[in-house]
């Protein structure tokens, strides 16, 4: 009787080089989930916050940009950045002030080994890995602070302030101890460089050993960022929820999809858990400007990115469907050259899309 249909609105910002070609591909494939499922339909808007659009017009995000991004249900965000752009001019200019003003202090990136896929350490003893890196994405090395003096003189110096306060790393602590505790192993290991630096790193352990003490179920360890790499490769599955400071996490998700297979394959989730205002879903690969306008840029990180946004929208049994569906497709085979296959982009998703239509 109740047959209402839910229609979530999300805003596309493709951005540039192949995040406008896996943009395309979430989206088609969103329409299709939703087409099979019933129940829920996307309304899309696209806004073309781009580096060719700021190379021209000389900004990327309107001056009521982030206002208007808070009307919608969720963000969904390809890649930023572009060689005429210097980077730091184009993650200021559009990525970081979203996830800032947006209160998105989660950053999850969720790694696996698809079926079908091969990892680099295939050769290892231990070569499985299922983790989850909990991201800080509101502070530390990334805060903005700092500055240059005596700029023009050989003496320049420039300072780099990371910011940790105690709210801000309460409240990752939390939702790390959280994410822990729902997953089977209900393991956790924090990472830190609290050995060379002495101020904000030390503030972070003593953070994360008191609010342990609220989760006594959770197994917890403790790494230095460097040892981390090391232990990543070496013994991956030790680990299984990881939680780190913007810097060090954004260099160990990197290295954890490498580990997996491809960067283009992973996901990524910029939450706010309060929920006031929307999240906002990436794969974590770049622009890739060497495959740029090629049509092969590996979809999969897009699909899985999709696949988080429309679980934090509650749809988790579409959520689910998605992942198994895209499992179905790397394991038959029909992967990208990344991941040591033969297809394109438009080959992978027409293949998870016609699954799609099939098992649902
Ligand atoms: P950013 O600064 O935005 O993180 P980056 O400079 O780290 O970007 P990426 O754009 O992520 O770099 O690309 C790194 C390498 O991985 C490139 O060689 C690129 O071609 C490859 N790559 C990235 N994403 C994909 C993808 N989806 N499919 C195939 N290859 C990819
Ligand atoms: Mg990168």
């Amino acid at each position: 009787i109740h047959d209402r249909t839910t229609i979530y609105r999300v805003v596309c910002i493709p951005g540039d080089g192949i995040g406008v070609d896996i943009t395309e591909a979430a989206v088609q494939v969103l329409n299709t989930l939703s087409k099979a499922l019933g129940g829920f339909e996307f309304e899309f808007t696209t806004v073309d916050w781009s580096s060719k659009a700021y190379l021209e017009r000389g900004w990327y995000m309107p001056p009521d940009g982030l206002e208007q991004l808070k009307k919608f249900d969720a963000i969904y965000f390809g890649a930023v950045g572009w060689p005429d752009v210097p980077d730091h001019i184009s993650l200021w200019g559009l990525i970081l002030p979203i996830r800032k003003a947006l209160n998105q202090y989660v950053n999850v990136r969720p790694t696996r080994i698809l079926p079908g896929t091969t990892s680099p350490l295939a050769n290892c003893a231990q070569a499985d890995l299922d983790w989850v890196i909990v991201r800080e994405n509101s502070e530390g090395e990334y805060s903005g602070q700092g500055g240059i003096s005596h700029e023009h003189s050989p003496h320049a110096i420039g300072t780099e302030v990371s910011i940790f306060t105690q709210v801000g790393i309460e409240r990752i602590m939390r939702f790390a101890f959280e994410t822990a505790r729902s997953r089977p192993r209900k393991k956790l290991t924090m990472v830190t460089k609290s050995n060379a630096q002495r101020h904000g790193m030390v503030l972070w352990d003593k953070v994360f050993y008191e609010v342990a003490k609220e989760y006594g179920d959770v197994e917890i360890d403790k790494m230095l960022v460097d040892a981390m790499t090391v232990r990543m490769v070496l013994n991956p599955k030790s680990l299984d929820t990881i939680v780190a400071t913007n810097l060090h996490a954004d260099i160990l998700s990197d290295l954890a999809a490498a580990l997996s297979g491809s960067i283009g394959i992973a996901p990524s989730s910029n939450l706010d858990p309060t929920r006031k205002n929307p999240s906002m879903f990436e794969p974590i690969h770049g622009s890739a400007p060497d495959i740029a306008g090629k049509g092969i840029a590996n979809p999969v990180g897009a699909f899985w990115s999709a696949a988080e946004m429309v679980r934090w929208l509650g749809e988790e049994k579409a959520a689910d469907g998605l992942m198994k569906v895209v499992e179905s497709v790397t394991a038959a085979g029909v992967k990208t050259k990344d991941l040591g296959g033969s297809e394109n982009t438009k080959g992978v998703t027409e293949a998870v899309c016609r699954e799609i239509e099939k098992q649902f």
